[in-house]
This record gives structure tokens, C-alpha cells and sequence, in this order.
């Protein structure tokens, strides 16, 4: 959307140029660009000039020469302003909470946030439409859940399928203050600077109103990753509102720095449906129904729709998972061996926690080093990183962590610790 909108603003620049060369003859050159040899003197207009053929390169066929200065026509053609140049706000302040946009940034995106929360977002990189190309699903009207997307190609798992910047942001304490008449106000205001492509998206999903999409839609995160309550924002995906839930998703998201990314977490058939979780996956069936019946409708997925035995032995091992991790973490007595973190591990792989893998192996890795037993926390570190890549990026400190583990499991401060201690 940004290059298509540059692109329109180059040309209707030109046709512009056009029209003033051809009236009153080429502007003065400053010889800014003297020196520069990938343009051959023209003979018409000489060094400083430039014809039709290079304003063909940037888009506009002229038959006639134009005449101008080189210094000119760049200054035409140079990129718009950054899109962090192009903030506007606070506007519409309640109580320390405003209104800032910003048509150009991510095609256009609305904050409803304080000033120093704007601040943040405005340094943020948010990344528009981006991820593969062309995208491997399509979507479709699923049965008994509406809109939803499926593979049209087999996926492999790390697979980056979409990343989106946030439509709108909003904070999620200062939606819960205020009055509805107030909140919807601040909504209308958010709406109204949005570009109509970009509200459109927005006003086309499920719900009954802006209050409402944003409760069904949105996504929640922290502003550089604060635990602080008044860093708690929700963020519009529109495109990653289509993913339907699954308790046992395929798909991950992770979102930095309000942008989403979405990742095939494990490999994916051609057919079958994309899909996230709206919520705790590790919550046992009646407790994760329950949450999903807040969307408004029944949980569709394959576990909850299982055969009923499947759904006992799902919680069996999820509170297992429970005990396991309790007592990993119980660095007061010890109640675990040194297999005991490669049990926690294999019960998430039996479970389909795929998105989960790079946390349980990292406990792993960790307890094996506890044990002092350098091959296997070798072993688990290499595997913890390889997953932690995919659920929070290559670059993530967790990831890193792994791999320095991995490469040297006796330098690590778990080294041993476990291993002179007796019951
Ligand atoms: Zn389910």
C-alpha cells in the first residue's frame, strides 16, 4: 500500500513537471549532482537536464524531452518522508488517553493510548503486509465457524506465513474506565482517521460493533514487553482475525514491536485449516470450552469433538504437565530425577502443544544440566533452540540462552547443581 501510494504521488509529481517545463522552460539547477556519471549529457538539455527517458524509469512515458534540472526531478522522485515523520496527534484527550494516527505508516494505523505509550509505538518499525508469497491458504466460509483459511499447498513447519502491522491499538485499562459513551466516542474518533481500506478491514469483522470487534478480534500485548497494567494494549490484525481457534493450533503467532508474525508450528497438509488458539491451550477441556463459549460459539476443534476418551486422556496428561512443572521448579527439595524434564518434554509432543515445544525443551535441557549429565542438556539445548527460533524469533534472548547452553553445558550456572543433592 505504501510503494502503490509513492508511485501515484511520483506520477501525479510528473505530470506536474510536465506541465510547468512546458510552460515556463526548465527550473535553475543548483549542480547539486555535478560529478555523477551514470547520466549521459542530453543533447537538448545538456548535463543538467533530464528527458523522457528516465522519467520512463520512474513510470512516465513522455514522448517530448523534459527539460530539468537533475537536483529538480530528484527532489521529485525522492521517497516521501519517512512515515514516522507523519504522526498525527494527540488529538480527542480523555483523562491522558488521545487519539494519534498515522495514513501512511502500515497503510494507516490509529493509537488510542497515552503520549508516552504513543511515543513507543511510534518508534516501532510496524511492517505492513508481508510473510509468503504467494499465500499458501485461501480463504474460505468453514462450516460451523464461518470465515477461515486453508493450506492450498503442503506447509513446512517454521514456515513464516503472515506478518501484519496493528490496524489499531488501544489501551486496554483506559477502555476499561471509561463510560460507553465516552469509549465509543474515542472509537469513532480512532475509526474516522483510518484510511478507508484500513476501516473497511476492520469494520468487516465479526461483531456488533467497534467495541465489540475489538473484543472478538484483537490481540493483546505489552509495550516493550512491560508487565506494568497501563502497558496492556489490544492490537487489530483484520487478515489474522481469519485464523479460526484450535485448542491444538498448527499455527503460532508471536507479535514484536506490534507487529504479528504467524508460523506454521508444525508441517501442514495441503487442505488442511490454519488455525490459532484464542486462549490458555494448557487449561484443561471444560475450562477451555468455557473460554471459547466467550467468543460467542462452541469450540469446533478436533480434540473437544474427539471421542470422549481422547478428552480424559488430553487432561490426564496436561495435569501431569502441571505436576511436572511444579516440581521442576522446586529448587527447595528435590522430586525430580534427571528424566524427568525429557518426560515433561515428550508429554507436550503426545499433547500437539507444538507452539509449546521451545519451553518444555528448554526445562529439559535445563534439569539435565541440573543432573549433570552434558550430553542429553546438549541434546534438549539444540532442540529448545531450533523451537524458540520459531516461537519468538531467531534473535530472541531465550533462544540465544539455548544455544550457549548447547555449545557448552558445563560452563552453564545449572551445572551440577542437582547432582550433589540427595533427597
Ligand atoms: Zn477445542
Amino acid at each position: 500500500m505504501i510503494s502503490n501510494n509513492s508511485n501515484h504521488r511520483v506520477l501525479a509529481m510528473l505530470i506536474a513537471l510536465a506541465t510547468y517545463t512546458f510552460a515556463f522552460g526548465a527550473p535553475e539547477s543548483a549542480h547539486m549532482f555535478e560529478g555523477q556519471d551514470d547520466e549521459q549529457p542530453d543533447a537538448v538539455c545538456g548535463r543538467d537536464c533530464i528527458t523522457g527517458i528516465t522519467a520512463g524509469i520512474v513510470g512516465l512515458n513522455l514522448r517530448t524531452p523534459v527539460c530539468a534540472s537533475p537536483e529538480f526531478i530528484r527532489k521529485i522522485v525522492l521517497p516521501p518522508p519517512p512515515p514516522s515523520a507523519q504522526w498525527s496527534g494527540p488529538e480527542n484527550c480523555v483523562n491522558g488517553t488521545c487519539i494519534f494516527s498515522n495514513v501512511v505508516q502500515n497503510g494507516g494505523i490509529s493509537l488510542i493510548t497515552s503520549p508516552q505509550h504513543a511515543d513507543i509505538i511510534k518508534s516501532y518499525d510496524i511492517d505492513a503486509d508481508g510473510g509468503a508469497y504467494p499465500p499458501p491458504f485461501y480463504t474460505e466460509q468453514i462450516e460451523g465457524k464461518g470465515i477461515g483459511l486453508r493450506a492450498n499447498r503442503s506447509i513446512v513447519k517454521g514456515e513464516v506465513l503472515m506478518t501484519r502491522g496493528a490496524t489499531l491499538i488501544a489501551q486496554t485499562e483506559a477502555l476499561i474506565e471509561w463510560e460507553v459513551a465516552v469509549r465509543d466516542t474515542m472509537y469513532d474518533a480512532a475509526m474516522a482517521r483510518l484510511p478507508k481500506g484500513r476501516r473497511d478491514a476492520f469494520l468487516a469483522q465479526m461483531g456488533r460493533d467497534v467495541h465489540d470487534k475489538i473484543n472478538k478480534n484483537s490481540f493483546q500485548f505489552f509495550i516493550h514487553g512491560a508487565g506494568e497494567e497501563r502497558a496492556r494494549h489490544l492490537a487489530a490484525y483484520p487478515d489474522i482475525a481469519k485464523f479460526n481457534h484450535d485448542c491444538r493450533p498448527n499455527v503460532h503467532y508471536r507479535i514484536t514491536d506490534a507487529t504479528i508474525t504467524t508460523i506454521a508450528a508444525r508441517d501442514i497438509q495441503r487442505g488442511e485449516e490454519l488455525a490459532i488458539s484464542y486462549t490458555d491451550i494448557f487449561l484443561p477441556s471444560k475450562q477451555r470450552k468455557e473460554r471459547i463459549q466467550n467468543w460467542g460459539f462452541e469450540c469446533a476443534c478436533a480434540l473437544c469433538q474427539g471421542p470422549k476418551n481422547e478428552t480424559i486422556a488430553s487432561d490426564k496428561r496436561l495435569r501431569r504437565i502441571e505436576k511436572l512443572k511444579a516440581d521442576l521448579n522446586n529448587f527447595k527439595e528435590i522430586k525430580v530425577t534427571a528424566e524427568t524434564g525429557a518426560e515433561y518434554a515428550t508429554l507436550h509432543e503426545e499433547e500437539g502443544l507444538h507452539a509449546h515445544l521451545g519451553s518444555a525443551y528448554t526445562r529439559a535441557a535445563l534439569n539435565f544440566a541440573l543432573f549433570g549429565d552434558e550430553e542429553r542438556s546438549r541434546e534438549y539445548a539444540w532442540r529448545a533452540a531450533e523451537e524458540l527460533s520459531i516461537e519468538k524469533g531467531p534473535e530472541s534472548g531465550d533462544a540465544q540462552a539455548m544455544r550457549e547452553l548447547a555449545e557448552n553445558p558445563r560452563a552453564h550456572w545449572t551445572w551440577g547443581k542437582r547432582r550433589t543433592l540427595k533427597k
